[in-house]
Formats: C-alpha cells, sequence, structure tokens
C-alpha cells in the first residue's frame, strides 16, 4: 500500500496549515459563540485528542482510501468508472458523490450505538472552535477506513481525486468548526452551498432536534435534500455539548480516551431534565 503522497504532503499538508493559523486567528478576532472555558485548556486536550487520531488518518485512512480507488480503477471497477464519462463529469460527479458518502456516514456515526461512543467524543467539548476540528477519537477514524473505503471502490473515484477531496474535506472540516463570527448577511447567503459556522454550531447543540440535523461536510445540500437542515436557533441561545456531560473535569484526555468503553448515559442534564427549545421560525431561515 502506497503511503507517500509528495503532492498532497508538500501542497495539501502546507495549505491547510495556513487555513487553520488564518481561523485561528480570525476566530480570535471576531468571536461567534463566548467560550465557556479557558482556550489553552481546550487546546491542550483537543491537541492531545488529536496527537493520536491525525497519524491515523494520514498513515492508514488516506493511504487505504487512494488504494481502494487504484484497485478499483485497474479492474475498471465501481459506477462512475463504467460509466464510460468524460473525465471533466467523473472528476465533478466524483466529489460531489463523495461529500455525500460523508454526510451518510455522519448519519451512521450519530445512530449506531457503538459508532457514537466515540462520535460522542467529540461532541462532549464544552465549547466549539477550530481544535474541535480534529478532536476526534482514533477509533472513529479507524473505523471509517472500510466504509470510506468501499464507498470510494464502489462509485469508481479516481485515485488523485481521493486526496484532493480530502484536503478540501479538512479544509471546510477546520472553517466549519471555528467560532469565527462572519457578517450574518455574507452566511446566510454562503449556507446555501456550504456549511458555516453557525449552521455547524447547532449541530454541538444540547438540544437533541438541534443535534440529529446539519450532518453536511462540505455541501449543505445533502442536508436540504434528506430534510435534515436546521437553522433557525439564534448562537446566542446555543449550549454546546451533550447533556449528560457538563462537568469540565469530565474532559481530562484519559477520560476523553475512555470515554467509548463506558457506559452511555441519556440525553438529559445531570438534574434529569431534557433540554428542549421552542422554534420561533421556519426552519431554513438562518439567524444570527
Ligand atoms: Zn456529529
Amino acid at each position: 500500500m502506497r503511503i507517500l503522497f509528495p503532492k498532497f504532503d508538500k501542497i495539501g499538508m502546507p495549505l491547510l496549515g495556513v487555513a487553520a493559523a488564518a481561523f485561528f486567528l480570525l476566530e480570535t478576532k471576531r468571536q461567534l459563540r463566548s467560550r465557556t472555558r479557558p482556550r489553552p485548556e481546550r487546546l491542550l486536550e483537543n491537541g492531545s485528542v488529536a496527537a493520536t487520531a491525525l497519524p491515523a488518518l494520514r498513515l492508514l485512512l488516506v493511504p487505504a482510501m487512494f488504494a481502494a480507488a487504484r484497485l478499483a480503477n485497474k479492474h475498471r471497477f465501481g459506477l462512475l468508472k463504467r460509466l464510460g464519462l468524460p473525465q471533466w463529469v467523473r472528476y465533478t460527479a466524483g466529489f460531489l458523490l463523495l461529500d455525500y458518502t460523508n454526510y451518510l456516514w455522519h448519519v451512521l456515526l450519530h445512530k449506531s450505538d457503538i459508532l457514537w461512543r466515540f462520535h460522542n467524543v467529540h461532541h462532549i467539548d464544552l465549547d466549539l472552535d477550530l481544535s474541535t476540528a480534529w478532536r476526534f477519537h482514533v477509533g472513529e477514524n479507524i473505523a471509517s477506513v472500510p466504509y470510506r473505503s468501499v464507498a470510494i471502490a464502489l462509485l469508481g473515484v479516481p485515485a488523485p481525486l481521493v486526496l484532493f477531496y480530502e484536503v478540501i474535506f479538512e479544509g471546510c472540516t477546520a472553517f466549519h468548526h471555528s467560532n469565527l463570527r462572519l457578517p450574518y448577511q455574507v452566511e446566510r447567503q454562503l449556507c446555501k452551498v456550504m456549511v458555516t459556522p453557525r449552521m455547524h454550531g447547532i449541530h454541538h447543540s444540547i438540544v437533541a432536534r438541534e443535534t440529529n440535523s446539519n450532518f453536511s461536510v462540505i455541501f449543505s445540500w445533502w442536508d436540504r435534500l434528506h430534510q435534515s437542515l436546521r437553522l433557525n436557533v439564534p448562537q446566542d441561545e446555543i449550549t454546546i455539548g451533550v447533556p449528560a456531560y457538563r462537568d469540565p473535569k469530565e474532559q481530562s484526555v484519559k477520560h476523553l480516551f475512555l470515554m467509548p468503553f463506558e457506559r452511555q448515559r441519556p440525553w438529559h442534564l445531570p438534574d434529569g431534565t431534557v433540554p428542549e427549545r421552542v422554534a420561533h421560525s421556519p426552519q431554513e431561515e438562518l439567524l444570527p
């Protein structure tokens, strides 16, 4: 299995680094939601979780997806390959379909009890910012290897596109997790096409109905298609996290690693109440 991808490492990764640095500075200057915990503590916790998840992504997930695409192409296997489409159509359709499979994977992370155990580590963060974008349990990244590789093979996606998509996917993940306050009117237009910080903030709410919406990664169309889009929640009314995990002491690196193997708590606050919210406007109307 090929491990070295010179263009990905020499162009894609530095570009991602520049984008991340820009989002970090921008979310410091133009904060969207107020913080509940000190930033350095969270950087340490989220950085420690990412320190195992990112090597798994680069050394296992990316090579496996690339190998799946190569193998499928070699045997003329996979939908896009078999249709004999012009190259630009294959690339465009491949990009869109890859994004759709990642929408479905995100839904699965929330619906499957076993996958949620791992994805919950990402969701119990009590604040949402750039550092949350890489706070994924290593188990979640490993679990995505067979899913994403098989999806790529079945679709017959060109191998170079897998690497290109991954760079855009990571850049968009960094963007929509960031705590960056975009001008409201700009974001209202932007979220018609792509996932934005306000839109993804709703996905990290402690209200179950809101967490179970906005699953898209790059294009917001998939949520529209499946009627899982929810924009009518003002950001200053959102409490970030999962209701049964409100204690900041549970954000220790040790607990974050062990959490998937513990009993999962039901979706209510420590006092037993279930967070709810009355919607004021249509579901598809972005509020500031
Ligand atoms: Zn999620």
